[in-house]
């Protein structure tokens, strides 16, 4: 069952004409669920104006990540997290250990996307290729896919979906019909976290500290933050006691510390804060700190799947947020 902001949008979108949808917005709000919901409907059997019917052999195909009429196009890191087959020539590759999967989408993927739009719809009901995230193509595999966003074969039909739209070719952009994701409100994000597990009183503080993205509020209630500790550890971390963020995986910490630089930017230059309660930030850290503290934490995001030393990683990082809400004008 989808969550009723993305259900709203599936029908929304169901009721419109179009071989090509682009799904732009922020991450965290749905729209890979979106994107799968949508080509679902369009494979289905009996699909209604609510979408698919969860029921028919073709719903089930996709269920079980085997239809034949629906191609998947993404980097291998989000096939393998979001628990779709490889091709099996990459999965021998990975299994022997010759390589690690990709972040990108690669250039082999695409060429078997190429040849599969080119086979005749299996079950009749025509062909979909979701992309997702698109803006992990890079400008080969991209001109690749825009040939046949331009000259579609009959009945194909793509859905495209990424955080990054600025990122992609504008012919790409231009080939394709866009949608941005609507965010929820924030009661209805609320009632979705309570009904995937999360208590009551966590589900508006992690919705929080999630930017009010209820999606990665979950994946932070799975990875185990509850909304107190969330609350606690700013001004645990300028009184120096850091025993919280050591338990807290190097792309977690980054992007933490990241939202707490961004609110105290924000409380600085008479702004709401996002992700904390005004009340639970510190008052520390001059304009110019922060905005340094800023610069290298962006530096930071860029080699943090793959820090040399965590633990090292982790003190560096605490260091330079201390020198930040020391700082003084
Ligand atoms: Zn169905």
């Amino acid at each position: 069952m989808n969550a009723p902001w993305i259900q709203a949008q599936l029908r929304q979108l169901l009721a419109q004409r179009g071989h090509a949808w682009l799904l732009h917005g922020p991450s965290g709000l749905g729209q890979y669920k979106l994107a799968l919901s949508l080509a679902q409907a369009w494979l289905c059997d009996r699909p209604t104006a609510e979408g698919a019917c969860g029921q028919c052999e073709s719903c089930h195909q996709v269920d079980v990540r085997a239809h034949t009429d629906l191609v998947v196009l993404m980097p291998e890191t989000a096939m393998l997290e979001l628990g779709w087959p490889l091709a099996e020539k990459a999965q021998a590759e990975l299994d022997d250990k010759k390589r690690k999967p990709s972040r990108e989408i690669r250039v082999d993927a695409m060429r078997d996307t190429l040849e599969f739009a080119q086979r005749t719809s299996g079950r009749g009901r025509g062909q979909v290729v979701l992309v997702y995230p698109a803006e992990r193509m890079n400008q080969v595999t991209a001109n690749a896919l825009l040939k046949t966003l331009e000259e579609p074969p009959g009945d194909l039909r793509f859905v495209l979906a990424t955080e990054a739209a600025h990122q992609l070719l504008p012919t790409i952009r231009s080939r394709c019909q866009g949608h941005a994701l609507a965010w929820p409100e924030a009661g209805e994000a609320v009632a979705w976290l309570q009904e995937e597990g999360v208590a009551a009183a966590a589900a508006a503080g992690l919705l929080r500290a999630a930017g009010g993205r209820p999606e990665d509020a979950l994946r932070l209630h799975q990875a185990g933050l509850d909304a107190r500790t969330w609350s606690q550890w700013p001004k645990a971390l300028v009184r120096g006691d850091t025993g919280v963020m050591a338990g807290w995986s190097p792309a977690q910490l980054v992007e933490s510390l990241q939202k707490l630089c961004h609110d105290l930017l924000a409380v600085r230059s008479g702004a709401a804060p996002r992700f904390f309660d005004a009340a639970d930030l510190p008052a520390a850290g001059s304009i110019e700190g922060l905005t340094g503290w800023w610069r290298s934490l962006a530096e930071t995001t860029r080699t943090v799947e793959h820090p040399f030393n965590a633990g090292l990683m982790l003190e560096d990082l605490v260091a330079q947020a201390r020198t930040a809400l020391h700082s003084k004008p």
